[in-house]
C-alpha cells in the first residue's frame, strides 16, 4: 500500500525536510502550516518570487551551507530525541518528528491535487495548493501575499512529472517492475549396459548409460522441468510426451531449446541455473566444463548462468548402488 509520503517528489521530500527543520529551531514539537510553508519556498523558491514573505509569516530560510544546515539539524533532532525519551521513556528510539493534524490535511489536500491534476507524483506546487485547500486562514494569508488559486494552479500545470525527481513509489514500482520465479525440476533414469550415459548434452566414457526414451539425460530433463516450472509452462512430459515416436533416442538438448523457446514467447529471461546431480560413477567434475557450455548454448544464454554440483548417494539406495543416476536443479527466472 503506497502512501502519501511515497509519492512526494524529491523536492517536495526536501520541503518536508525543511519544515522539519524550521520547527525544530522554533523548538516546536511538531510541523505547523508555517513551517510546512516555509519549507516549500525553500525547496521551490521560484513559486515564491515577488511575494513578500514576511507577510506570508516567515523569513526565508538560509541552507546555503548544506553542512552547516545538516549539523544543526542533527543536533536540533538529538535534543527533540531527548526530550521525547525524558516525557516516554523508551519511545526515543521510534521518535519521528510528528506533522500537526492541519498538516496532515495539508498532504491529503496535496494528494487529491496531485491525483485530480493527473500527476503521479506530489510535487512543491500540490503541497501549496494542499495548503491552499486545507485551510482558510491560510488561504486568506496567501491571498493578501498575491498567491492566490489561480497563480497556484498555474504552477501545479506546469508541473512536470519528473521536474523534482522522482517518488519512492516510482522507485518501489520500479525494483517490483522486474517480477523473479524459481521453478524446481527433478529427475531420476536407470542404468543399464548398452545404453549411452550422457549427462548434460556430453557424452561421457562408461559401462553403463541411462535408460530412457530419448537419450536420458537426466540433467537436461530436470533442467527442462525447472525452467518450465518456473515460466508455469507444465512440464517435460507435457510438451515431449515419451509415447511419441518423434522423440525416441532425442538428443535432449533440443528440449532445451524448445523450452528456451517457450520462455522467449513469454519475455522470459533466464537469470540462473544451479543444479546438482547425484551418481556413484563416474567422476562428472571434469565433464563440468563441456556441460555447462553445451547447456548454455542450448538455452541462448552465457555459461556463467549455469551453475553445476556433482554428488554420489554415499553407496545407498539405487543411485548408491550404481543403479540409477539423478538430478536436481532449480532456475531462476526473469520477466518485465
Ligand atoms: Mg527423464
Amino acid at each position: 500500500m503506497i502512501g502519501i509520503f511515497e509519492k512526494l517528489s524529491d523536492k517536495a521530500r526536501a520541503a518536508q525536510h525543511w519544515a522539519f527543520l524550521v520547527a525544530l529551531r522554533e523548538d516546536q514539537q511538531q510541523v505547523g502550516l508555517n513551517h510546512l510553508l516555509a519549507g516549500i519556498q525553500c525547496a521551490n523558491p521560484a513559486m515564491f518570487t515577488g511575494v513578500d514573505l514576511v507577510q506570508l509569516g516567515f523569513s526565508p530560510l538560509d541552507v546555503s551551507n548544506v553542512e552547516k544546515v545538516q549539523q544543526e539539524m542533527q543536533k536540533l533532532y538529538m535534543r527533540a530525541q531527548i526530550s521525547c525519551a525524558a516525557e516516554k521513556p523508551g519511545e526515543a528510539r521510534a521518535f519521528s518528528f510528528p506533522f500537526a493534524s492541519a498538516s496532515k490535511l495539508v498532504l491529503e489536500a496535496a494528494s487529491d491535487g496531485a491525483n485530480y491534476l493527473g500527476a503521479r507524483t506530489i510535487g512543491t506546487p500540490h503541497l501549496l495548493l494542499g495548503i491552499f485547500k486545507a485551510d482558510s486562514e491560510m488561504r486568506a494569508k496567501l491571498e493578501r501575499a498575491n498567491l492566490d488559486e489561480p497563480r497556484i494552479l498555474s504552477f501545479c500545470r506546469d508541473y512536470k512529472e519528473g521536474d523534482e525527481g522522482e517518488s519512492m513509489s516510482e522507485r518501489i514500482d520500479e525494483m517490483r517492475g522486474r517480477r523473479y520465479r524459481s521453478g524446481i525440476g527433478y529427475d531420476l533414469h536407470r542404468l543399464a549396459e548398452g545404453r549411452k550415459l550422457i549427462v548434460g548434452g556430453i557424452e561421457l566414457p562408461f559401462d553403463k548409460g541411462s535408460v530412457g526414451h530419448s537419450d536420458g539425460d537426466v540433467l537436461a530433463h530436470a533442467l527442462c522441468d525447472a525452467l518450465l516450472g518456473a515460466a508455469g509452462l507444465g512440464d517435460i512430459g507435457t510438451h515431449f510426451p515419451d509415447s511419441d515416436p518423434k522423440w525416441k533416442g532425442a538428443n535432449s538438448l533440443r528440449f532445451l531449446e524448445h523450452a528456451r523457446k517457450l520462455l522467449d514467447e513469454k519475455h522470459f529471461t533466464i537469470e540462473h541455473v544451479d543444479a546438482v546431480v547425484i551418481l556413484e560413477k563416474p567422476k562428472l567434475g571434469p565433464h563440468f566444463p563441456k556441460m555447462r557450455e553445451a547447456l548454455a548454448g542450448a538455452l541462448g544464454v552465457s555459461v556463467e548462468h549455469i551453475h553445476l554440483k556433482a554428488k554420489t548417494n554415499e553407496g545407498v539406495d539405487a543411485v548408491g548402488h550404481g543403479e540409477a543416476i539423478a538430478a536436481h536443479v532449480v532456475a531462476t527466472l526473469s520477466q518485465k
